[in-house]
């Protein structure tokens, strides 16, 4: 594509151009989850109706292609966060999936009472709960790293949070909820001068901008397929090899093992110690075919074209007056958190819908975030690459609507 056609990657994408409530849907809620182009659509269905068959298992013809297409996919997203080796790809269910296989097996293997563990304040509950779990089963403590009233983290507390029995830290890339990117390049340096590991949880920031994990330096860093236009149901642990190969498997069953005997069984090279039982094949497929669409397409365009949207809609909705906006940091990714007035989110989301915009209203699995505003949820609209300034402006015309309606 020699350029970034709106045009042509709505019409890419199905979903958009249906209405609701008899209104031209406009679709505000990415963060949540994101809508499906036609190349992930049309692969999804090609394979079941003719590839469908269980990986690595079988000798036929069926079960060969399956495998081959499942490892292609792997090698996609490699080349796409450009890891050294596809072997350091693993396939989960999603970033929920992954964080709570890294939390077990990180766990078992160097974490015992005492050790501690670092999170920030803006993390979403599928970076907190897995190491809170964690902490519990090993009289383990968590640390957190605070943020600023315009959701920067507080770096010059992050020194401070370390000590000799600091073992992990696992942070957000982009917070969901108050869009700030946060310094991870700097944030890994820091840790590895120390000897911590460090997990980073891209799944807000995989779909909005280029990530090199060597360039990162990265230890591990999680994402969700359906978060980056491909299908549920799939993600990814991407680890160092050298450091994926010293940990203990997550879960039990087939596909993982070597030689399994009554007394003692081992386990399988990697990725597959990682792979327990059937994996979501399909999904890993559909999500390569999502990686491809963005890749023709240019993750720079996109990350150029998502910021001129976030500055237009920050820009729009400062003008519109009387907004409260979640999330200031000067560093920032296409994610809108506000309050209209003191009117009720539950209300304004309520005529929002109405309107045929689906935006999100509640704490967007973050309540730490909300307990530090003191709130109880924003509305949220989160930008994706197929949205646009028009779509922004009929937001801004749907809270002019609302105050009216409130007044
Ligand atoms: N981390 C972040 C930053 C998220 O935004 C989300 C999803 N909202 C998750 C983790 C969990 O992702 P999933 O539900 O796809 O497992």
């Amino acid at each position: 594509m020699a350029e970034f056609d709106i045009t042509q990657i709505r019409a890419d994408f199905p979903v958009l151009s249906q209405k609701v409530y008899n209104k031209p849907l406009v679709y505000f809620d990415n963060g949540a989850t994101t809508q499906k182009p036609r190349p992930v659509i049309d692969v999804v269905q090609r394979y079941y109706e003719k590839t469908n068959s269980s990986i690595h298992r079988g000798v036929h013809y069926l079960s060969d292609q399956a495998t081959n297409e499942y490892e292609a996919a792997r090698e996609t997203v490699r080349r796409f966060i450009n890891a050294r080796e596809s072997r350091e790809i693993v396939f989960t269910s999603g970033t929920t999936g992954s964080l709570n296989l890294l939390s077990f097996s990180l766990g078992e293997k160097y974490i015992s009472a005492g050790d501690e563990i670092i999170v920030s304040e803006m993390e979403h509950h599928a970076n907190i709960v897995p190491w809170q779990m964690l902490c519990e089963r090993k009289g383990a403590i968590l640390k957190v790293i605070p943020f600023d009233d315009r959701g920067v983290l507080q770096m010059d507390m992050l020194p401070g949070l370390f000590t000799p029995r600091t073992r992990i830290l696992s942070v957000a890339h982009i917070s969901n909820t108050l869009g700030t990117i946060n310094p991870i390049k700097e944030i890994i340096a820091m840790a590895h001068t120390r000897g911590v590991q460090v997990v980073i949880d891209a799944a807000q920031s995989i779909q909005h901008a280029a990530i090199d994990v060597q360039a990162l330096d990265a230890d591990y860093l999680v994402f969700s397929g359906h978060k980056i236009y491909g299908p549920t149901g799939i993600g990814v642990v991407y680890g160092k090899e050298k450091l994926l190969e010293e940990l203990p498997p997550y879960q039990g069953g087939g596909d993982m093992v070597d030689v399994v005997t009554f007394e003692k069984t081992t386990y399988n090279e990697l990725p597959y110690k990682f792979e327990a039982g059937t994996t979501n094949y399909i999904g890993a497929v559909g999500m390569a075919a999502a990686l491809d669409y963005l890749t023709a397409i240019g993750m720079d365009r996109i990350a150029a074209y998502e910021q001129d949207l976030l500055h237009y809609g920050m820009q729009k909705l400062e003008e519109e007056g009387d907004i409260r906006l979640f999330g200031t940091a000067p560093d920032k990714a296409s994610i809108l958190s506000f309050h209209i007035g003191t009117i009720h989110m539950l209300d304004a989301g309520m005529i929002f819908d109405k309107m045929g915009i689906a935006v999100r209203v509640g704490t967007h699995c973050a309540q730490p975030v909300m307990q530090h505003f003191g709130i109880t949820g924003t509305l949220r609209a989160s930008l994706a690459l197929y949205n646009t300034r028009e779509e922004i402006d009929y937001l801004c015309k749907a809270i002019r609507q609302i105050k009216t309606m409130f007044a």
